[in-house]
């Protein structure tokens, strides 16, 4: 579904990938790991178009889309969960989640709504009245996700999915994450909480100095913990 091949990206004069190679097939669910300011959060922004491809190809579905500005890609089902959350502070609940709403891109599959989203996160639906600024960390990142979700990604990018979050909220979203991965979202996730990585995604990628140094599944980081300690610190 989406393949990176060779990517490099800059911030200005200062280069931050260099020849990222990754893909991810539909109903796969895959991390970035590495320590921080190893290109991560680059990575991210440069598939959802905030950042432009430097060289190397970026490839939807088969096609080509660096050229793509950020709305373009959030149309063709690429769905954003930012660092920060960025939930819009003066909509309502039900405003943030509606403002984002799109149509399935594919006919078959169950559309997110509202109500759908309610149910995912009861806790919204309490809050659904009050405004983005009035919530808590936690309600703003179920928000972010029931946002991503409105647009029906048929990828899911997470970039610290459970940042700052208290134990019991960042339970929740490991459990919607669980939710969505056996329904079969595709997701593309960031976060610093290694076990619950281990036990949601089927592979991990590695990341240091903005290049791919390993990729592998679950199984294959815990049979390795020299790697553990020299590209992430745990
Ligand atoms: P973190 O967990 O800290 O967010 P990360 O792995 O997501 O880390 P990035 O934020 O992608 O790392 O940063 C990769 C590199 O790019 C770092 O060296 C960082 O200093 C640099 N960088 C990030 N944002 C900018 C920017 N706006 N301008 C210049 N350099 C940047």
């Amino acid at each position: 579904m989406l393949a990176l091949e060779a990517v490099d990206a800059r911030y200005g004069r200062s280069q931050a990938l260099f020849g990222i190679d990754l893909r991810l097939g539909e109903g796969e669910v895959v991390s970035l790991l590495g320590r921080n300011g190893m290109g991560k959060t680059t990575t991210i922004r440069t598939i959802c178009g905030l950042l432009p491809v430097a060289s190397g190809r970026l490839l939807w579905r088969g096609a080509a889309i660096a050229h793509l500005p950020p709305h373009r890609r959030a149309w063709l089902g690429i769905g954003l969960v930012p660092e920060g959350r960025q939930v819009f502070p003066n909509l309502t609940v039900a405003e943030n989640l509606l403002v984002a709403e799109a149509p399935p891109r594919d006919k078959a599959a169950e559309a997110w709504t509202l109500a759908r989203v309610y149910a995912m996160f009861p806790r919204l639906t309490e809050r659904k009245a009050s405004m983005g600024a009035q919530l808590s960390g936690g309600e703003q990142q179920m928000l972010a996700i029931g946002r991503a979700l409105m647009t029906n990604p048929r990828l899911l990018i997470l970039d610290e999915a459970t940042e700052g979050l208290a134990p019991l909220l960042r339970e929740e979203i490991w459990r919607c994450l669980i939710a969505l991965k056996a329904a079969g979202q595709s997701i593309l996730i960031v976060d610093k909480h290694l076990s619950e990585l281990m036990a949601l995604c089927h592979r991990h990628i590695i990341l240091e100095r903005g290049r791919v140094v390993w990729s592998g599944d679950s199984g294959d980081l815990a049979r390795e913990p020299g790697l553990q300690a020299r590209y992430l610190g745990v």
